[in-house]
Protein backbone atom coordinates (compact mmCIF):
# COMPACT_ATOMS: atom_id res chain seq x y z
CA UNK A 1 0.00 0.00 0.00
CA UNK A 2 0.91 3.50 -0.59
CA UNK A 3 2.12 6.01 2.10
CA UNK A 4 -1.50 7.24 3.18
CA UNK A 5 0.34 10.48 4.62
CA UNK A 6 -1.33 13.58 3.17
CA UNK A 7 1.14 15.76 2.28
CA UNK A 8 0.05 18.87 4.33
CA UNK A 9 0.14 16.71 7.66
CA UNK A 10 3.48 16.56 6.91
CA UNK A 11 6.29 19.04 9.27
CA UNK A 12 7.10 22.25 6.88
CA UNK A 13 10.75 21.82 7.43
CA UNK A 14 12.83 17.85 7.46
CA UNK A 15 16.30 17.61 7.99
CA UNK A 16 17.95 14.04 7.86
CA UNK A 17 21.55 12.64 8.85
CA UNK A 18 23.20 15.85 7.99
CA UNK A 19 27.22 15.23 7.29
CA UNK A 20 29.41 18.07 6.61
CA UNK A 21 33.22 18.05 6.90
CA UNK A 22 35.46 20.80 6.43
CA UNK A 23 39.03 19.05 5.86
CA UNK A 24 39.62 17.00 8.19
CA UNK A 25 36.94 18.53 10.44
CA UNK A 26 33.52 16.95 10.56
CA UNK A 27 31.65 19.65 11.56
CA UNK A 28 27.69 18.01 11.00
CA UNK A 29 27.96 14.01 12.06
CA UNK A 30 24.16 13.39 11.71
CA UNK A 31 22.19 16.00 12.07
CA UNK A 32 17.84 15.13 12.60
CA UNK A 33 14.93 17.35 13.08
CA UNK A 34 11.99 18.48 12.13
CA UNK A 35 9.86 21.38 11.97
CA UNK A 36 6.41 22.38 11.96
CA UNK A 37 4.90 24.82 9.79
CA UNK A 38 4.15 28.28 12.26
CA UNK A 39 7.01 27.23 15.20
CA UNK A 40 9.89 28.76 16.18
CA UNK A 41 13.00 26.25 16.59
CA UNK A 42 15.54 27.66 18.86
CA UNK A 43 19.44 25.87 17.61
CA UNK A 44 22.17 26.26 21.16
CA UNK A 45 25.28 24.82 21.91
CA UNK A 46 28.63 25.81 22.22
CA UNK A 47 30.62 27.81 20.12
CA UNK A 48 31.97 25.38 17.00
CA UNK A 49 29.27 23.02 17.40
CA UNK A 50 27.46 22.77 14.08
CA UNK A 51 24.84 25.78 14.88
CA UNK A 52 25.92 28.02 11.70
CA UNK A 53 26.46 25.22 9.77
CA UNK A 54 23.56 23.40 9.93
CA UNK A 55 21.73 27.19 9.15
CA UNK A 56 23.92 27.22 6.30
CA UNK A 57 22.82 24.13 5.04
CA UNK A 58 19.11 24.99 5.10
CA UNK A 59 19.92 27.59 2.72
CA UNK A 60 22.12 26.03 0.45
CA UNK A 61 25.28 28.14 1.56
CA UNK A 62 26.59 25.20 2.59
CA UNK A 63 26.21 21.70 0.79
CA UNK A 64 26.91 18.77 3.15
CA UNK A 65 28.40 15.89 1.66
CA UNK A 66 25.37 13.84 3.17
CA UNK A 67 21.73 13.65 4.08
CA UNK A 68 18.93 15.83 3.14
CA UNK A 69 16.76 18.69 3.54
CA UNK A 70 12.93 19.72 2.76
CA UNK A 71 11.74 22.69 3.11
CA UNK A 72 8.21 23.02 1.89
CA UNK A 73 7.69 21.15 -1.64
CA UNK A 74 11.59 21.27 -2.09
CA UNK A 75 13.52 18.33 -1.43
CA UNK A 76 17.24 18.06 -1.18
CA UNK A 77 19.64 15.05 -1.57
CA UNK A 78 22.94 16.19 -0.96
CA UNK A 79 24.29 12.59 -1.40
CA UNK A 80 23.59 13.14 -4.86
CA UNK A 81 25.25 15.99 -5.24
CA UNK A 82 22.62 18.69 -6.10
CA UNK A 83 23.59 21.05 -8.70
CA UNK A 84 23.38 25.32 -8.93
CA UNK A 85 19.92 24.79 -9.97
CA UNK A 86 18.57 22.35 -7.82
CA UNK A 87 20.91 24.79 -4.63
CA UNK A 88 18.92 27.49 -5.97
CA UNK A 89 15.63 26.09 -5.43
CA UNK A 90 16.53 24.89 -2.19
CA UNK A 91 18.01 28.53 -1.34
CA UNK A 92 14.64 30.10 -2.60
CA UNK A 93 12.73 28.31 -0.07
CA UNK A 94 13.98 29.88 2.81
CA UNK A 95 15.86 33.80 3.62
CA UNK A 96 18.47 34.68 6.35
CA UNK A 97 19.02 37.22 8.73
CA UNK A 98 22.70 37.37 9.71
CA UNK A 99 24.53 38.32 12.61
CA UNK A 100 26.49 41.50 10.96
CA UNK A 101 23.47 42.23 9.55
CA UNK A 102 25.25 42.51 5.50
CA UNK A 103 23.48 45.63 3.94
CA UNK A 104 24.77 46.89 1.11
CA UNK A 105 26.18 50.50 2.54
CA UNK A 106 26.18 52.59 -0.91
CA UNK A 107 21.86 52.07 -1.19
CA UNK A 108 19.25 53.07 0.95
CA UNK A 109 17.34 51.35 3.44
CA UNK A 110 14.54 50.78 1.01
CA UNK A 111 17.21 49.65 -1.82
CA UNK A 112 19.03 47.37 0.29
CA UNK A 113 15.06 45.69 0.91
CA UNK A 114 13.77 45.70 -2.49
CA UNK A 115 16.82 44.36 -4.30
CA UNK A 116 16.39 40.87 -3.28
CA UNK A 117 13.00 40.39 -4.94
CA UNK A 118 14.00 43.16 -7.71
CA UNK A 119 16.82 41.19 -8.87
CA UNK A 120 16.79 37.72 -7.99
CA UNK A 121 13.09 37.21 -8.13
CA UNK A 122 12.76 40.29 -11.03
CA UNK A 123 8.95 41.20 -9.59
CA UNK A 124 8.18 44.28 -10.72
CA UNK A 125 9.25 47.58 -9.32
CA UNK A 126 5.82 49.22 -8.22
CA UNK A 127 4.50 46.28 -6.20
CA UNK A 128 8.25 45.48 -5.01
CA UNK A 129 8.12 49.02 -3.75
CA UNK A 130 4.98 49.03 -2.19
CA UNK A 131 5.74 45.87 -0.21
CA UNK A 132 8.86 46.94 1.23
CA UNK A 133 7.63 50.38 2.45
CA UNK A 134 4.93 48.14 4.15
CA UNK A 135 7.90 45.96 5.61
CA UNK A 136 9.99 48.56 6.72
CA UNK A 137 6.94 50.38 8.39
CA UNK A 138 6.29 46.86 10.20
CA UNK A 139 9.50 46.98 11.75
CA UNK A 140 8.93 50.70 12.61
CA UNK A 141 11.66 52.12 10.15
CA UNK A 142 9.17 53.87 7.74
CA UNK A 143 10.74 57.29 8.07
CA UNK A 144 13.97 56.05 7.60
CA UNK A 145 13.84 54.34 4.14
CA UNK A 146 15.73 57.24 2.29
CA UNK A 147 18.14 57.04 4.62
CA UNK A 148 21.95 54.57 4.36
CA UNK A 149 22.71 51.83 6.48
CA UNK A 150 25.64 53.72 8.35
CA UNK A 151 23.40 56.55 9.32
CA UNK A 152 20.97 53.91 11.82
CA UNK A 153 21.86 52.36 14.93
CA UNK A 154 22.88 48.97 15.11
CA UNK A 155 19.56 47.75 16.33
CA UNK A 156 17.92 49.59 13.32
CA UNK A 157 19.99 48.01 11.23
CA UNK A 158 19.05 44.29 12.24
CA UNK A 159 15.70 45.08 11.70
CA UNK A 160 15.75 46.35 8.09
CA UNK A 161 17.71 43.04 7.65
CA UNK A 162 14.47 41.28 9.02
CA UNK A 163 13.09 43.25 6.43
CA UNK A 164 14.90 42.69 3.90
CA UNK A 165 14.54 38.81 4.44
CA UNK A 166 10.84 39.43 4.68
CA UNK A 167 10.60 40.53 1.59
CA UNK A 168 11.62 37.28 -0.30
CA UNK A 169 8.62 36.10 0.75
CA UNK A 170 10.00 32.85 1.92
CA UNK A 171 8.91 29.89 3.55
CA UNK A 172 11.49 29.81 6.14
CA UNK A 173 13.17 32.70 7.82
CA UNK A 174 16.40 31.98 9.34
CA UNK A 175 18.36 33.73 11.82
CA UNK A 176 21.71 33.01 12.70
CA UNK A 177 22.61 35.15 15.74
CA UNK A 178 21.04 38.10 15.21
CA UNK A 179 21.57 40.15 18.52
CA UNK A 180 25.13 39.06 19.17
CA UNK A 181 26.79 41.86 17.67
CA UNK A 182 24.08 44.46 19.10
CA UNK A 183 25.32 46.60 22.29
CA UNK A 184 23.16 45.29 24.92
CA UNK A 185 20.51 48.02 25.00
CA UNK A 186 19.76 47.72 20.98
CA UNK A 187 19.13 43.62 21.93
CA UNK A 188 15.55 44.01 23.05
CA UNK A 189 14.08 45.97 19.79
CA UNK A 190 15.40 42.95 17.93
CA UNK A 191 14.25 40.38 19.54
CA UNK A 192 10.71 42.29 19.46
CA UNK A 193 10.57 42.04 16.24
CA UNK A 194 11.16 38.54 16.26
CA UNK A 195 8.86 37.74 18.80
CA UNK A 196 6.04 39.65 16.39
CA UNK A 197 6.33 37.42 13.29
CA UNK A 198 6.81 34.25 16.07
CA UNK A 199 2.53 35.68 16.77
CA UNK A 200 2.20 36.08 12.86
CA UNK A 201 2.47 32.33 12.10
CA UNK A 202 6.43 32.63 10.35
CA UNK A 203 7.91 29.56 10.85
CA UNK A 204 11.83 30.57 12.05
CA UNK A 205 14.95 28.65 12.80
CA UNK A 206 17.08 30.53 15.31
CA UNK A 207 20.37 30.36 16.17
CA UNK A 208 20.99 32.19 19.18
CA UNK A 209 22.21 32.53 22.63
CA UNK A 210 19.16 34.90 24.10
CA UNK A 211 17.80 31.88 26.62
CA UNK A 212 15.14 34.39 28.07
CA UNK A 213 14.04 34.80 23.84
CA UNK A 214 14.13 30.95 23.66
CA UNK A 215 12.17 30.10 26.69
CA UNK A 216 8.90 32.49 25.96
CA UNK A 217 9.36 32.00 22.33
CA UNK A 218 10.56 28.91 20.74
CA UNK A 219 8.02 25.62 20.20
CA UNK A 220 11.46 23.51 20.28
CA UNK A 221 15.02 23.81 21.60
CA UNK A 222 17.80 21.57 19.96
CA UNK A 223 20.92 21.36 21.84
CA UNK A 224 23.71 20.57 19.32
CA UNK A 225 27.15 19.61 20.64
CA UNK A 226 29.85 17.92 18.55
CA UNK A 227 27.97 17.85 15.53
CA UNK A 228 24.74 16.16 16.74
CA UNK A 229 21.65 17.48 17.75
CA UNK A 230 22.23 15.46 21.39
CA UNK A 231 19.00 17.06 23.04
CA UNK A 232 15.59 17.98 21.57
CA UNK A 233 12.23 19.05 23.15
CA UNK A 234 10.14 22.12 24.35
CA UNK A 235 12.18 24.88 25.83
CA UNK A 236 10.65 24.07 29.65
CA UNK A 237 11.97 20.27 29.01
CA UNK A 238 15.48 21.46 27.38
CA UNK A 239 16.02 24.27 29.33
CA UNK A 240 14.89 24.00 32.89
CA UNK A 241 15.19 20.26 32.95
CA UNK A 242 18.16 18.82 30.87
CA UNK A 243 18.46 15.31 30.26
CA UNK A 244 22.41 15.31 29.22
CA UNK A 245 25.14 16.28 31.31
CA UNK A 246 26.16 18.20 28.81
CA UNK A 247 23.06 20.20 27.93
CA UNK A 248 23.35 21.42 31.75
CA UNK A 249 27.07 22.05 31.76
CA UNK A 250 26.25 24.34 28.82
CA UNK A 251 23.35 25.89 30.51
CA UNK A 252 25.31 26.85 33.71
CA UNK A 253 27.97 28.86 31.18
CA UNK A 254 25.90 30.97 29.55
CA UNK A 255 22.90 31.92 32.22
P1 LIG B 1 28.78 27.27 15.66
O1 LIG B 1 27.81 28.07 14.83
O2 LIG B 1 28.10 26.27 16.53
O3 LIG B 1 29.75 28.13 16.44
P2 LIG B 1 29.94 26.60 13.13
O4 LIG B 1 28.90 25.87 12.35
O5 LIG B 1 30.15 28.05 12.82
O6 LIG B 1 29.66 26.41 14.67
O7 LIG B 1 31.35 25.91 12.96
C1 LIG B 1 31.58 24.57 13.30
C2 LIG B 1 33.03 24.22 12.98
O8 LIG B 1 33.25 24.30 11.59
C3 LIG B 1 34.03 25.15 13.62
O9 LIG B 1 35.11 24.35 14.07
C4 LIG B 1 34.47 26.04 12.49
O10 LIG B 1 35.78 26.50 12.68
C5 LIG B 1 34.35 25.14 11.30
N1 LIG B 1 34.05 25.84 10.05
C6 LIG B 1 32.91 26.53 9.79
N2 LIG B 1 32.93 27.04 8.55
C7 LIG B 1 34.12 26.69 8.01
C8 LIG B 1 34.75 26.90 6.74
N3 LIG B 1 34.15 27.59 5.76
N4 LIG B 1 35.96 26.36 6.55
C9 LIG B 1 36.57 25.65 7.51
N5 LIG B 1 36.05 25.40 8.73
C10 LIG B 1 34.83 25.90 8.97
Amino acid sequence: MSDPTPQDARPLVEVADLHKRFGDNEVLQGVDFTAGAGTVTVLIGPSGSGKTTVLRSLNGLEVPEQGSVRIGDVATEFASRPDKRALARLRGQSAMVFQSYNLFPHLTVLENVMIGPRVVQRRPAEEVRTEALGLLDRVGLAAKAEQRPFELSGGQQQRVGIARALAQRPELMLFDEPTSALDPELVGEVLAVMQDLAGEGWTMVVVTHEIRFARSVADQVLFLDGGVVLERGAPAQVLTDPQQDRTRTFLKRIL
